[in-house]
């Protein structure tokens, strides 16, 4: 018997509630609160006569505190996963604080507007000490930890695939394959093609953020920052075939990095046609990823957020992607004295996705992970309070589960390695 609510009712949202109706005896009654309420209704009326779980919607905008607090005294949930927005990260752990709930969430915070001064400032300072220029980085959720111990709750931070399964894979491969990892690299592929020459695949505001930001990669202790897209691999996916891949800086490098300190070098590569980077350097040229605001006729207008009502929205694009999505590990190591490989991955069809479920994988890889890092939690295999990366929780329910809900896994001891 468990009281959840869920923000936000975009592509993960939607597939986290599908999930989580299909395990109507732990998750008996959620509330799926959003800006649109609209979208919450329709899922609620998808799922009528489906499941058990009593399902309430309710319209909020997750900037507001008081009206957080004032749903969650009303609700009264044991956990809220954020699935909207990063901007509202912050203001959700505060507010999950202040009712006395556990939290989480699938992505690193960042802020909607990253010209704020004070902000600004910290961040300009991040980047010299650190040499990575993302917006976004762990320390402003790890701030949390603290307030989260006290008060006996888990903030449970990135529960997606990556960040999310990826950092279980490492736990799981220091668990049960490594005595002392050296190297990781974490391979990012989605083989899917949607038809659309350029749409991307979760929210564009996020995606296009992330993937136009410098590069950046963590090696004997210190961070490697190079040009966006500079660094470029193929690579033979299983399930998917050749793709090119490019060097990314991405969120759990930092995580991991700090808990698994052995770690000689980790880097993140993800997968992009040739169409997708020329019409993202073409946006950039012309200012459409900016998100300083302009004044338009007396309209202020952020050119990345106009972008994003042009663009097809991720969560429609399931009935037409067809192809694989393929993520995972790999690492090497030392175990009994023996240097070895070792790749741990999972590969998800889109179509199946979206005939389970309605969405296309890459919503389904985000929404699986969050329901099982909420399950975790209110099974208690997963108790230890404070503000948490996934990696320091044990990886084996979580990957058991994993394997269970539709995101088994595959494993070599023989990979082809990332030169
Ligand atoms: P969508 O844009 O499809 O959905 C976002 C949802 O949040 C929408 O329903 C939107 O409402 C709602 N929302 C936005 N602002 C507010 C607000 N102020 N108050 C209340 N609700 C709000 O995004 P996705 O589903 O694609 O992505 C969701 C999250 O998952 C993102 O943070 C993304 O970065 C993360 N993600 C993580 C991955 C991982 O592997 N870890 C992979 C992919 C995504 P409205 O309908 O009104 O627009």
């Amino acid at each position: 018997m468990s009281r959840v609510i869920i923000i936000g009712c975009g592509g993960v949202s939607k597939v986290a509630i599908h999930k989580c109706c299909q395990l109507d005896d732990v998750f008996t009654d959620l509330c799926i609160a959003s800006r649109t309420v609209s979208k919450c209704d329709d899922v609620k009326k998808e799922l009528e006569g489906k499941t058990k779980t009593n399902i309430t919607t309710k319209q909020i905008d997750a900037n507001d505190f008081d009206a957080l607090v004032k749903l969650f005294n009303e609700f009264k949930p044991e956990i809220v996963m954020n699935l909207g927005m990063p901007y509202q990260n912050l203001i959700i752990m505060d507010a999950c604080l202040e009712y006395g709930c556990h939290y989480l969430d699938t992505a690193c915070y960042e802020p909607e507007d990253v010209n704020e001064p004070v902000w600004r400032a910290r961040y300009e300072k991040r980047v010299k000490e650190k040499n990575f220029t993302a917006y976004f980085d762990y320390s402003y959720q790890w701030e949390y930890r603290k307030k989260f111990e006290e008060k006996g709750l888990i903030a449970l931070l990135g529960c997606g695939f990556d960040p999310g399964v990826t950092q279980a894979y490492v736990a799981y491969a220091k668990k049960h394959e490594f005595d002392r990892i050296d190297t990781l690299d974490i391979l990012d592929c989605n083989g899917g093609d949607h038809g659309y020459p350029f749409a991307t695949n979760f929210n564009p505001e996020i995606n296009l953020r992330e993937v136009s930001s410098d590069g950046a990669y963590y090696e004997n202790g210190k961070w490697i920052k190079v040009p966006a897209m500079s660094i470029k691999r193929e690579y033979n996916f299983d399930g998917v075939g050749m793709k090119d891949m490019y060097l990314l800086h991405h969120e759990e490098i930092e995580s991991i990095a700090l808990n698994y300190p052995e770690i000689k070098r980790i880097r993140f590569y993800m997968t992009f046609g040739e169409s997708y980077l020329r019409h993202m350097n073409c946006l950039e040229n012309v200012g459409l990823l900016s998100t300083k605001a302009i004044d338009y006729k007396g309209t202020k207008i952020v050119p990345i957020q106009f972008l994003k009502e042009l663009l097809p929205d991720p969560s429609t694009l399931g009935p037409r992607t067809h192809g694989k999505t393929n993520i995972g590990c790999i690492f090497t190591g030392v175990k009994n004295g023996k240097e070895k490989k070792y790749y741990i991955y999972n590969m998800c069809d889109h179509q199946e996705s979206y005939h389970e479920v309605g969405s296309q994988a890459v919503s389904y890889t985000t929404g699986v992970p969050a329901m099982c890092g909420a399950l975790m939690i209110l099974k208690g295999y997963w108790n230890t309070p404070g503000a948490k990366t996934v990696e320091e929780f044990n990886p084996d329910p979580f990957i058991e589960a994993l394997d269970k809900y539709g995101l088994p896994k595959t494993e070599s001891y023989d990979p082809i390695m990332v030169d």
